[in-house]
């Protein structure tokens, strides 16, 4: 017998084990229960953090396992979690005593070189999308590190280099097969759902379980022009003001970001990381100011692979430690900004602490704030704190840092946020998801959960409230 958080109702779900069978029966995929060889590792996900014991995990096979398992949530008042890639920090792809639908070992790939487009199911990670796609010299805007999973980095916006070059990776959706919260199988595209599918760019995992993805791909390198630059800290304040400037100015094709960070040997520095996607001669010529500041320690530019600038910082984001995040759009990165960032860097709490300044502008922020469910389209700059450790005696340490900077940073902060860079519901609250919308758009978003979720099945997300009826 397995006792279950329930949903919806006030009673606590008991499910016996002839309903878990008849479950099991259906599935072509694999049913795991606590006790299960399995069962752990499925349960885990990038943000050590969050230790969370699921009811059931199912590990879809394919849509039919999801249907099977929304009905199956729905009917037996489960909390149902859905998990993609399983990186967001929030860790809302598990939950506790209810039923994850795991979707990934969902990894089909399609591409049609002709039309210019893929489809991909919706347990892919950018790494093996871009494997696919690059054969052909083709690739979607995707997520800066190769093992994010495409689904909810998709669903919730989706920054990567080529970003001002091609918009987000929402904005290259064209299409999604969803299971909604009654067991339907929808296509959302421009022609059909087309509520549906202006809610999923933008509106993350609030309006069904997306099965598959459709992008629109380009014609990207196979070679760009790319690699991380690295200065001392206190050349810091040059670097990001001739990072802001040069950006200002610069052809859609450069994307990139500024950092702080810490070496592996110790060492406090500042970096950026431009990636120039148009013509190589032209990115020598635009990224040349970014590489003629001061003494660098390590200027690494230059023509890569496009696979290899994807995975390229990898490494400096493993799976397993605890993780906190603070973060939000930037209106300006003036002086003073700057001033405060590299001072607060010197008090990180962890080797692993620092922060990202993603460039916006460009295409990203051509598409109108209505067009999608993503409306932050006038910010240049987005940043994300991050800090990482082991311990959980540093826990209060490392939220409290973050925190801080983040307060620090308000006379330069734009109203909005970032919804997956947003940690979970109870330490930043629902005036947050709010913020990640503005009011109109949540307005609009909120009558949608209405219409496709109303009974909130799917609420272990940055939740959208059903508008009332
Ligand atoms: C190391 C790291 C680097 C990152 N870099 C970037 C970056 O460069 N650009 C960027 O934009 N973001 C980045 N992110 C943030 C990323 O976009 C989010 O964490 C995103 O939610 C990850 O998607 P996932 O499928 O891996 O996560 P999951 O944790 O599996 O999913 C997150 C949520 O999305 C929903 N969801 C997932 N799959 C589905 C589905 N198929 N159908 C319906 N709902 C679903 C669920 O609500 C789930 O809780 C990064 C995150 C990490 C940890």
């Amino acid at each position: 017998m397995i006792v279950s958080e329930p949903t919806m109702g006030s009673a606590t779900a008991i499910l016996d084990t002839e309903t878990v069978a008849t479950l099991q029966a259906g599935l072509r995929g694999q049913l795991l229960r606590p006790g299960d060889e399995g069962y752990d590792a499925a349960r885990q996900i990038w943000n050590a953090m969050i230790d969370r014991h699921p009811a059931l995990i199912v590990r879809c096979g394919g849509v039919a396992d999801v249907i099977a398992a929304v009905n199956f949530g729905r009917d037996n008042e489960l909390l149902v979690a859905v998990r993609g890639g399983g990186h967001n920090v929030a860790g809302n792809a598990i939950c506790d005593g209810g039923l994850v639908i795991d979707l990934s070992p969902m990894k089909g790939i399609r591409v049609d070189p002709v039309s210019r487009t893929a489809w991909a199911e919706a347990g892919v990670t950018w790494a093996e999308l871009d494997h696919e796609t690059q054969v052909f010299g083709l690739a979607t805007v995707g997520g800066t590190i190769s093992t994010t999973g495409i689904a909810g980095l998709t669903l919730g916006g989706g920054f990567g280099w080529l970003s001002r070059h091609y918009g987000l990776a929402c904005d290259n959706l064209l299409a999604a097969d969803v299971v909604t919260a009654d067991g339907r199988f929808l296509r959302a595209s421009a022609e059909e759902h087309p509520d549906l599918f202006w809610g999923l760019r933008g509106g993350g995992g609030n309006f069904g379980v997306v099965t598959s993805f459709q992008y629109q791909l380009h014609e990207v390198g196979p070679t760009v022009l790319a690699g991380p630059i690295f200065h001392p800290l206190d050349a810091a304040h040059e670097l990001f003001r001739v990072f802001r400037d040069t950006a200002a100015a610069a052809p859609d094709a450069l994307g990139g970001m500024a950092a702080l960070l810490t070496s592996p040997e110790g060492v406090p520095l500042s970096a950026l990381v431009p990636v120039f996607s148009g013509p190589l001669e032209e990115g020598e010529a635009v990224l040349r100011p970014l590489r003629e500041v001061g003494s660098p320690v390590a200027d690494l530019v230059g023509p890569m692979p496009y696979q290899t600038i994807q995975t390229l910082l990898d490494g400096a984001f493993p799976s397993g430690r605890r993780n906190y995040w603070k973060s939000g759009f930037l209106r300006a990165l003036d002086d003073a900004a700057i001033d405060v960032l590299v001072e607060h860097f010197t008090r990180a709490p962890s080797p692993f602490a620092g922060f990202g300044i993603e460039l916006y502008g460009g295409a990203a922020n051509r598409i109108g704030p209505e067009e999608t469910a993503f409306p932050h389209r006038d910010s240049p700059f987005n940043i994300l704190i991050f800090t990482a450790w082991e311990d959980p005696a540093r826990d209060e340490a490392n939220f409290g840092w973050a925190r801080d900077l983040w307060a620090a940073l308000q006379p330069v902060a734009a109203d909005g946020v970032y919804v997956n860079y947003l940690g979970d519901a109870e330490a930043e609250g629902q005036d947050r998801v709010r913020a990640a919308y503005g009011a109109a758009t949540y307005e609009r978003l909120a009558a949608l959960k209405r219409a496709y979720d109303p009974a909130n099945l799917f609420r272990m997300n940055q939740n959208i409230i059903p508008a009332p009826a």
